[in-house]
């Protein structure tokens, strides 16, 4: 039986205590709390210390039956009868719910995640303001007349949910990656199956309840925590009519192929390698703190981190040494100390993988000038005990080719690359698979714009790292995804077009 460490324990305030500790966390399947029709069990694990946290029920395809025919059930039942103006104030609710909740789910995501409590309170808002956006449209989802050339006829369209949405989500954002396929679907009018990683299932699990709470119909928003098997179940079900997923590339090929053969619709967010380029004139009180953020908050696990970093030759020596000071000074430990500013990797097989990548870029010939492995040698260190924790690392002395210059590490690993020219940089920065992000730093306009121009990614940043909003379409070129998330692009993919013909 799983059971927090008193000290943690005693961090929390008494709603997320009481959660965490209240027994085994069970799916949520048409407005009820149920066990897994087998009864299995599975544990989260605190990454700040290792140790089990609870216990959550583990589904598996009988569940996924389940839950799909709850979902089914909402949809061609009372969530068709819910009008636009109502499902509004649903989602409005629901908006208001999260906030007024907020300090639970924050410490929850930071206990179950490791990030530190302030950055966890971020992604709740963020949340919030997600929900907000959203709310908006049910309202506002038109069809067309359409001028058709045949006589007497009036044609139309209509816009109508795509039906029964299986939602795949990873664990560096678990509540806000929910949201941002969450709200679109719900604004469309579908009905959900979220399936939470296994890593991260506790802030999915209260949505499923705050949603019921709002006042959604059952079945609206079901809940499934497991693991991959549960996620592959999902995809494989033929109740499902829409597949998002946010993950790993390898994964999401997989199910990509899947979706081919069924035609189940699809969205994917996907991994990234992204570059961040300084150009000489850049300011640098700016550029410096700025990718420091760009690759190391959420512990360099973010599928936007800015983890190749070209400087301006002229610049490099300066910015590596500032860059690796304030990487020396980080206050690494456990999210839920008010001190941390940089908490533990997720699990112990993302600290091996990490560590495994480290080792690969000291064997290829690079220099580690911060962080590192064990974290002991010149890097801020992490605190004694359990944990997964690797401190801000960087590399210089890196070529292209390097693994650790190609391949996503998906940790706080930043290597540093000097360059010549504009368009040396943008042919550099281009030569990867991915295409999620790229920054740049500059105070001229046309090199700005040039070189935006130039980058293959579906987000560049100007002088910052990361600015998001709710309205702003997210997603990735290449092996980076298929599709956008947020704004009214993510809400077109909940949405089926209905051409109707009358022969008057
Ligand atoms: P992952 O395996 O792609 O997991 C993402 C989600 O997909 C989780 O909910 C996972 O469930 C589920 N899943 C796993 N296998 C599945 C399958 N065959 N069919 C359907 N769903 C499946 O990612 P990960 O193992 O957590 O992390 C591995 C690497 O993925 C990271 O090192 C990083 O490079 C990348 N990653 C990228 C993002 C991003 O935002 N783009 C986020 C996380 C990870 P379980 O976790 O419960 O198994
Ligand atoms: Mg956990």
């Amino acid at each position: 039986m799983a059971a927090m460490a008193t000290a943690t324990a005693e961090a929390l305030s008494p709603a997320a205590r009481e959660f965490a500790q209240g027994g085994p966390q069970l799916l949520v399947i048409g407005g009820e709390r149920v066990e897994a029709a087998d009864g299995r069990l599975f544990e989260t694990i605190d990454p700040a210390t290792g140790e089990a946290i609870c216990e959550v029920a583990f589904a598996g395809s009988e569940d996924v039956e389940r839950a799909t025919a709850a979902a089914r059930a909402a949809l061609d039942g009372p969530l068709r009868k819910v009008s636009p103006s109502k499902r509004a104030g649903l989602i409005y609710a629901l908006a208001e719910l999260i906030k007024a909740n907020g300090e639970q789910l924050a410490e929850l995501e930071s206990l179950d995640n490791g990030k530190p409590l302030a950055a966890a309170k971020g992604d709740i808002a963020a949340t919030v303001s997600h929900l907000r956006y959203y709310a908006g449209w049910p309202t506002k989802i038109e069809g067309e007349t359409i001028p058709v050339s045949a006589r007497d006829v009036l044609c139309y369209t209509v816009r109508e949910p795509v039906g029964v949405c299986a939602q795949i989500v990873p664990w560096n954002y678990p509540l806000l990656m929910a949201i941002w396929k969450v709200a679109p679907a719900l604004a469309a009018g579908c009905a959900i199956v979220l399936k939470p990683a296994e890593q991260t299932p506790l802030t999915a699990l209260r949505l499923g309840e705050l949603a019921l709470e709002a006042g959604f119909p059952k079945g609206t928003l079901n809940i499934l925590t497991g693991d991959g098997s549960t996620g592959a179940a999902l995809v494989d079900s033929p109740a499902v009519d829409k597949v998002a997923f946010t993950g790993s590339t390898v994964v999401g090929r997989e199910i990509g192929a899947k979706c081919g053969r069924s035609l189940k619709r699809l969205t994917l967010e996907l991994g990234g390698k992204s570059p961040n380029i300084i150009l000489p004139d850049a300011d640098l009180d700016r550029a410096i703190p700025g990718s420091y953020q760009g690759i190391y908050s959420n512990s360099g696990q973010a599928c936007n981190a800015g983890s190749r970093l070209y400087v301006a030759h002229e610049l490099f020596d300066e910015v590596i040494l500032r860059l690796a000071s304030y990487a020396r000074e980080a206050k690494v430990g456990p999210g839920l100390d008010p001190e941390t500013e940089f908490g533990p990797l997720i699990s112990e097989e993302q600290l091996e993988r990490v560590r495994g990548y480290i080792d690969s870029g000291v064997a290829d010939g690079a220099e580690l000038v911060a962080g590192g492995a064990s974290g002991d040698g010149n890097g801020a260190a992490g605190p004694a005990g359990g944990g997964y924790f690797v401190p801000p690392t960087l590399f210089t002395g890196v070529e292209d080719s390097m693994r650790i210059a190609r391949e996503e590490i998906f940790g706080p690993v930043l290597v540093a690359m000097p360059f010549e020219e504009l368009e040396e940089v943008a042919a550099r920065a281009n030569d990867t698979e991915y295409g999620l992000a790229a920054g740049l730093w500059t105070r001229d306009v046309s090199n700005a714009h040039k070189l935006a121009a130039m980058l293959q990614a579906g987000n560049v940043y100007v002088n910052t790292w990361g600015g998001g909003d709710p309205a702003a379409p997210f997603g990735g070129y290449k092996a980076s995804g298929i599709g956008r998330e947020k704004g009214h692009a993510n809400l077109d993919a909940y949405l089926e077009t209905k051409t109707v013909w009358v022969q008057l």
